[in-house]
């Protein structure tokens, strides 16, 4: 992978985003907005009347800097930080594994 310019404000490592608060991994889900992916989440909740575990899913968008550049399928971290937009407010800050 050659090395990309990145000018990206929203940023981690290049701009002046910083990030706090909770940190997630998931699955890239959609890439088709500029800069912006759907992660989705999976964690496990007790159902204490069956004494079992139900899978249960959300979907966070998260922002995508070009020098990260998520693709669809990929297994990737997201980290939580200031709201970016209506719906954003992680960014993508490893890409765990590629498709
Ligand atoms: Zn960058």
């Amino acid at each position: 992978m050659k090395p990309q310019v990145c000018n990206d404000k929203k940023c981690p490592f290049h701009g002046e985003v910083r990030v706090r608060g909770r940190k997630l991994e998931g699955v890239v889900v959609s890439d088709k907005m500029d800069k912006t992916v759907t992660v989705k989440i999976e964690r496990m909740h007790y159902v204490p009347k069956y004494e079992r575990y139900e899978r249960r899913t959300s979907k966070i968008h998260a922002h995508n800097p070009a020098c990260i550049n998520a693709k669809e399928g990929d297994h990737v971290v997201i980290m939580e930080c200031r709201r970016l937009s209506k719906t954003k407010s992680f960014v993508v800050v490893e890409v765990k594994r590629r498709r």
